[in-house]
């Protein structure tokens, strides 16, 4: 009886979205994490999910370029968080999945429509469990249309560069370059490409500071009502 009374709590919740997009090093996961922690909903990386299936591919030596062959590993994988952990199976990889070849590849696995469908679809069961701000390129046109509340970050690439390298402590002009090649295949490829929903709101951060961006965030969000 317990279970019964916590499962109709669990699912009486309204779930809601804020899906926070833009393109890498714009501070989206430093800001999505800090405006959930204050509204107290929960924080959903999807960037770490595709960099799972990066991994996952790189230490299994598949090709990149096999669409198929890495939607069915996308599909089977178990992908998991806990607290700041990003678990693959049982395997904490929170560190692995940040390295510069897996970085690399997860934009190249990101652009098969069969890898992309496994995560959207792991994405929304998720968020439809409750209140989370959701970080990633495509969560206010593909994840999550639907969202009340849609930010798109930027900042100038040499800003995103400079704070990436802060960051990972590669050289800025090593990022710059990487960050270009990124850019492009996010932007132009034909599924869930990086693009600001027609109804999100702009907002650039190159000379803002994290507490400003958090704050102006928490700040629409109370100003529509959700919070
Ligand atoms: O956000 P992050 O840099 O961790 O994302 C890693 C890669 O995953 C991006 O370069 C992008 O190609 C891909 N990605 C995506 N869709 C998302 C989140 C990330 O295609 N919603």
């Amino acid at each position: 009886m317990g279970t019964t009374i916590l499962e109709t709590t669990v699912n009486t919740l309204p779930a809601m979205v804020i899906a926070i997009d833009g393109p890498a090093g714009a501070g989206k996961s430093t800001v999505a994490r800090a405006v959930a922690g204050e509204i107290g909903f929960t924080y959903l990386d999807s960037g770490a999910m595709y960099r799972c299936v990066a991994l996952a591919a790189l230490e299994r030596g598949q090709s990149l370029a096999d669409g198929d062959g890495l939607g069915v590993l996308a599909e089977g994988l178990e992908i998991g968080f806990d607290g700041p952990r990003v678990l693959l199976g049982e395997r904490d990889v929170s560190r692995e999945i940040r390295s510069p070849a897996v970085t690399a590849a997860a934009s190249r696995v990101s652009v098969h429509p069969r890898v992309r469908a496994a995560m959207v679809g792991r994405q929304q069961h998720l968020i439809g469990t409750g209140s989370y701000v959701a970080e990633g390129r495509d969560i206010g046109t593909v994840v999550s249309p639907d969202s009340p509340l849609k930010v798109f970050l930027t900042a100038s690439d040499e800003e995103r560069a400079r704070r990436r390298a802060a960051e990972t402590g590669e050289a800025v002009e090593a990022v710059l370059e990487a960050q270009r090649s990124r850019d492009a295949s996010d932007t132009e490829r034909e599924h869930g490409a990086l693009r600001s929903a027609a109804d999100a709101v702009e907002l650039d951060t190159s000379s803002l500071s994290l507490e400003e961006v958090v704050a102006w965030i928490v700040n629409l969000a109370r100003q529509r009502g959700l919070v």
